[in-house]
């Protein structure tokens, strides 16, 4: 039988004033509105990365299926401006998400893009990051300082993987199992550390749906971004890609077969 695949959808900010370079990351909070309405309407249930292990654990031992309609909903990075815009519209639609933080940076800013781009935007802190757990969200690594972990040292990775997770587990009372790599970097080296420092599961960039027995070290992802309108979203629910790419690659295809 066929399994399932369901959407992780990998958001950054959702901020009215977008800065021109991170528009793409950046979801205006109109949009993402509509875009939770519609997941409402359509009967979506959002699931937590805890709720996804405990389902896979449960399909090896041959009962409950995963509901109908799941979807994940996912933040990297840790941006304050999602507090005001998406964490309200979240509740309002009874869905919970995981922020993935960097824990050097809580409380302070991107860091990392102020020495790429020149834009620093600022990071949520730590009671946010309490209160965002007393509520129902999931809090998850996304390294200490959002390095490419592929291409750091052994050392440096592990560091980078256990001080995270210490950090999190240490001011926020819980065991912290998730991770979201960094630019989506990592490869067999960067998981097995990632395994051996107690990550039960692990976020890339790749872009897809998950299927249900994917690599629970190496999970694709639903990019959201912000030029989406809400046919792309709809599309990339089911399919991954928005309109535009779906159609070009079913031209494509097309125009090489002729082509025969
Ligand atoms: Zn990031």
């Amino acid at each position: 039988m066929k399994l399932a695949a369901i959407p992780i959808l990998m958001y950054h900010q959702v901020t009215p004033a977008p800065l021109g370079i991170f528009r793409k990351y950046s979801v205006l909070p109109d949009k993402f509105a509509a875009q939770m309405r519609w997941l409402s309407l359509a009967g979506y249930r959002s699931l937590t990365m805890e709720d996804l292990l405990r389902f896979r654990q449960d399909q090896g031992q041959g009962h409950r299926p995963l509901p109908g309609r799941s979807v994940i909903i996912t933040f990297d990075d840790g941006y304050e401006d999602c507090l005001k815009y998406a964490v309200p519209v979240l509740e309002k639609y009874h869905f919970t998400a995981i922020f993935y933080i960097p824990t050097a940076l809580v409380g302070q800013s991107s860091l990392w893009l102020k020495k790429e781009k020149g834009i620093d935007l600022p990071i949520f802190d730590w009671s946010a990051a309490q209160d965002l757990l007393s509520v129902g969200f999931e809090i998850g690594s996304h390294s200490v300082s959002h390095k490419k972990l592929a291409f750091l040292s052994i050392e440096e990775c592990r560091q980078e993987l256990t001080e995270s997770k210490q950090v999190l587990e240490e001011k926020l009372g819980c065991p912290v199992h998730h991770l979201a790599y960094p630019y989506g970097s990592f490869n067999n080296q960067v998981k097995e550390i990632a395994a051996e420092a107690g990550y039960k599961s692990a976020c890339t960039v790749e872009i897809g749906l998950s299927p249900l027995d994917e690599d629970l070290l190496a999970l694709h992802r639903v990019p959201v971004l912000g030029q989406d309108y809400l046919f792309d979203f709809i599309c990339r629910l089911t399919r991954a890609r928005p309109l535009g790419e779906l159609l070009q690659g079913k031209m494509a295809s097309m125009f090489q077969q002729l082509q025969r």
